[in-house]
């Protein structure tokens, strides 16, 4: 009778224990384990459909693929240079590229083939580089959505840069060779804006500008824009003062037909304009988003496209309608990036993150992610034409691969450790890869 109980309280002791390892996590699991979850969660992360918050879907030579231009002399990081073996793994997947480098003899293979798809016309040919990756809807930034894009896959994200420089540009172009490249084509987009609205000349007034400008954004959504996107960045801090409108007239008044402004004046009619185009968004719900995280060229400033540099806008009850995408994930503040989303109507993306770092990385910034804000967060792949035979298809796949990869690998540490459960991992999962985007643009409840 004494043994039975003894026996008794020894079950139950372990009974006890069992539960509570369940209940609490650990910061270790047993060794194989992750390895085993990760096994059955791959397979079934694989067959979700993505929903890619950020492209630039495009062939190689079509000029309407961004509002700026790569930087003369650009310093690539390791994953994205012509030898990673990986971008041959991608053309392998996708179109059977039967050599294992870009020679150029080799890559002129490659390249015979897209030449020849873009030739065909048409909008197969990207639907089925979607296909192939199980992608179901994407964002393109473009400055106009290609006749090669269908518009029921390819949504269309436009960019709105320009309307702040509408002003003789000579000291921002004269800046840095960078600023040489891009400021004369915000110029182009700005001229293609006013062409598009039938306005001649720029507005005697800024009363005449401001509507100009609300205008565009109204007419781009009609055109099917379902988002305006910021390349601030690249130009100048993402910190936006809040100067009276008064201020922001005068120097319109003084500049508008001619004269260079100071670098004060211009930067302060800057701050007015973003204020009237994130006004803007929120009136037409349309959300708002920006390049927040390093960015290509030898003259960008990490200081300022640090995302933090926002924060008196996102927190300002303004605009507590207007949504804002900070894509990138702010990299590399991608901690800091987390947090700013903790306001309810601020996302971010693993855009470009999902392609600069390897999966191991990718995964540890993704686990910290779902500990926080798991409902903030989206894929996208800044699938991107490197170069002739490195395409936009290319970029899709590995980003794609890797974000796959990387979040199975994330739930499944979770999963051992004993945070949630494996069907709680793949919901999860279905948030960060669609669900997240699909109920920002409106296409699910
Ligand atoms: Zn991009």
């Amino acid at each position: 009778m004494k043994r039975i109980v003894q026996i008794g309280l020894l079950f139950l002791t372990a009974l006890i224990a069992a539960s509570s390892a369940r209940a609490q996590a650990k910061p270790f699991a047993a060794s194989g384990e992750v390895q085993k979850i990760y096994d059955h969660l791959l397979p079934q992360i694989d067959r979700i459909p993505i929903y890619d918050n950020h492209s630039h879907a495009t062939f190689p030579d079509d000029s309407d693929m961004d509002a700026q231009a790569s930087p003369p002399d650009e310093s690539t990081v390791l994953r994205l240079r012509d030898s990673n073996p990986e971008f041959v793994a991608g053309a392998k997947a996708l179109f059977g590229y039967p050599y294992d480098d870009f020679q150029p003899e080799h890559a002129k293979w490659l390249i015979e083939k897209k030449k020849a798809a873009e030739k065909a016309g048409g909008t197969a040919y990207w639907d089925s580089i979607l296909d192939k990756l199980n992608i179901e809807t994407c964002l393109a930034n473009r400055v106009a959505l290609g006749a090669y894009l269908d518009p029921k896959r390819f949504h269309w994200v436009f960019f709105v840069d320009s309307f702040l420089f509408p002003l003789d540009n000579r000291d921002q172009t004269g800046k840095n060779p960078d600023m040489g490249v891009y400021i004369p084509l915000q110029e182009k987009v700005l001229k293609r804006y006013m062409q598009q609205e039938n306005v001649t000349g720029l507005p005697a007034d800024l009363a005449g500008y401001e509507s100009f400008v609300r205008q565009t954004l109204t007419d781009n959504q009609k055109k099917g824009g379902v988002a305006m996107k910021f390349e601030a960045a690249y130009f100048r801090s993402l910190y936006f003062s809040d100067p009276p409108r008064d201020k922001a007239e005068a120097i319109y008044a003084k500049f508008h037909a001619g004269g260079v402004p100071s670098n004060e004046d211009y930067r302060s009619f800057q701050d007015y304009i973003f204020r009237v185009l994130i006004d803007q968004a929120g009136k037409l719900n349309l959300p708002v988003h920006f390049h927040s995280a390093v960015g290509i060229g030898d003259y960008f400033s990490l200081r300022n496209g640090n995302p933090l540099n926002l924060e008196n806008v996102l927190r300002d009850p303004r605009y507590a309608k207007t949504k804002f995408v900070l894509i990138h994930g702010g990299y590399p503040y991608t901690l800091e990036m987390i947090w700013m989303t903790a306001a309810k109507n601020v996302y971010t993306d693993s855009s470009l993150v999902g392609y600069y770092v390897y999966p191991s990385e990718l995964k540890n910034i993704l686990k910290q992610w779902i500990s926080l804000y798991p409902e903030r967060m989206m894929f996208g792949s800044d699938a991107f034409p490197f170069n002739d035979a490195v395409g936009a298809e290319e970029t899709f796949w590995l980003a794609a691969h890797s974000a796959r990869t990387a979040v199975a690998a994330a739930l499944a540490e979770l999963v051992a450790e004993g945070a949630f459960t494996e069907e709680k991992a793949l919901e999860l999962a279905r948030m960060y890869l669609h669900d997240n985007a699909a109920r920002l643009y409106g296409e699910m409840k």
